[in-house]
C-alpha cells in the first residue's frame, strides 16, 4: 500500500487527505502543529495516523503534500530537505501561489527532483479538519506547476493519483502564468472588495444609513471581504509582483473613467459598461 503524509490538516489538507485515503486507497499520515486537530483527523476517519513531529509523518512517505497557509510552507518545505525522505518520493503543495514556493524547491537540489506546484480551485469560507469534504474538489480545476526539468513519468504518476482521489481536472501550467491568472480573479477583487467595504465604513462613522441602504449589488460585489485576514496578508505577500502590476493597471482603468466622467464623455462611460456586459454575459 502506497502511503501519503499531508502536512496540515485543515480544510485543504483535510479534504486531500479523505479523498486519498476513500478513493486511491492510500494509507494516509497527518501532521499538524495542533494536537486537538490530528486528534479530530483521526477520530473522524479523515487520516490513518496523526504525528505532531513532521519527521515521522514523512519517512516511508511516497508522496508528500504540504496543506499549511502560504506563508508557512516554504519553511516547512525547507525543513523536509534535511529529512531522509524515500528516494522516489514526489513531494506537492495546494498553496494559492505557485512562485514564491517553486523558488524555495528550486534551492535544494533534491526538492527540485521531487516538487511538483499544485493549486486545487476549489475551497470555502471556512477553515479547519471539521469542514473537510472528501468531494470539494470534484470537477473544480487543479494546478500543476512542474519544473521544465521534471520528466512526464513523475507528472503523470502524481496526476493519477489526484485525478482518483479529488475527481478533479488537472491542468499543467507555468507558475508565472498561474500567479498572474489568480491574481486577476482572485486576488486584486478581493483587494477591492476589502478596499469598498472600508471606504464604505469610513463614510458611515458619519452616517449610518451608509450601512443601512448597503444591500443588493454592494453585499454581492463584497461577499469575499469577510474572508480570513491572515490568509489574505499571506497570499498578497506571496504574490507581490503579479498583483503589484495588476493595481496598476486597474489604477490606470479608473483614471480612465474618471477622466471619462470629468469630460462627461458619455460614449466612453457606455462604452465602459457595455464591454464589461458583453464580457460578463460570456463568461463560461
Ligand atoms: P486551514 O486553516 O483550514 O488549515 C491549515 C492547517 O495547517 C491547520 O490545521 C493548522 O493547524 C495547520 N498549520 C498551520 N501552520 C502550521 C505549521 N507551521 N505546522 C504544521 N501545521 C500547521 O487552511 P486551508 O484553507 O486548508 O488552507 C491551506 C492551504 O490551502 C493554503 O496554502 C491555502 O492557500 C490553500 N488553499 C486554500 C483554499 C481555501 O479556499 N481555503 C483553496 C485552495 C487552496
Amino acid at each position: 500500500m502506497e502511503r501519503a503524509a499531508v502536512l496540515g490538516i485543515g480544510l485543504i489538507g483535510g479534504s486531500l487527505a479523505l479523498g486519498l485515503k476513500e478513493r486511491a486507497g492510500v494509507e494516509v499520515y497527518g501532521y499538524d502543529r495542533s494536537e486537538k486537530t490530528l486528534h479530530l483527523a483521526e477520530s473522524a476517519g479523515v487520516i490513518h495516523r496523526g504525528f505532531t513531529r513532521m519527521e515521522e509523518a514523512v519517512t516511508k512517505a511516497d508522496y508528500i503534500f504540504l496543506a499549511v497557509p502560504v506563508g508557512t510552507a516554504p519553511d516547512l518545505l525547507e525543513a523536509l530537505a534535511e529529512l531522509d525522505l524515500k528516494p522516489d518520493c514526489l513531494i506537492s503543495d495546494v498553496g494559492s501561489t505557485k512562485g514564491r514556493i517553486m523558488e524555495q524547491a528550486a534551492v535544494f537540489p533534491r526538492l527540485r527532483e521531487a516538487f511538483i506546484g499544485g493549486h486545487p480551485m476549489a475551497g470555502s469560507h471556512q477553515s479547519g479538519v471539521k469542514a473537510a469534504r472528501s468531494l470539494l474538489f470534484e470537477n473544480a480545476y487543479y494546478i500543476l506547476t512542474p519544473f521544465p526539468e521534471t520528466p512526464l513519468s513523475k507528472v503523470q504518476r502524481l496526476s493519477r493519483l489526484l485525478v482518483t482521489a479529488t475527481r478533479a481536472q488537472l491542468v499543467i501550467m507555468n507558475p508565472e502564468h498561474h500567479d498572474r491568472i489568480v491574481g486577476a480573479i482572485s486576488h486584486l477583487p478581493h483587494i477591492l472588495a476589502a478596499g469598498l467595504v472600508n471606504q464604505v465604513d469610513r463614510y458611515n462613522e458619519s452616517n449610518e444609513w451608509f450601512h443601512r441602504l448597503a444591500a443588493g449589488g454592494f453585499r454581492d460585489l463584497t461577499r469575499i471581504a469577510a474572508s480570513d485576514p491572515v490568509m489574505w496578508r499571506d497570499i498578497l505577500l506571496s504574490n507581490r509582483e503579479s498583483i503589484l502590476g495588476l493595481m496598476q493597471d486597474w489604477i490606470r482603468e479608473m483614471e480612465r473613467v474618471k477622466e471619462a466622467l470629468e469630460a462627461e464623455d458619455s460614449f466612453s462611460i457606455q462604452t465602459f459598461f457595455e464591454q464589461a456586459k458583453i464580457s460578463r454575459e460570456q463568461l463560461p
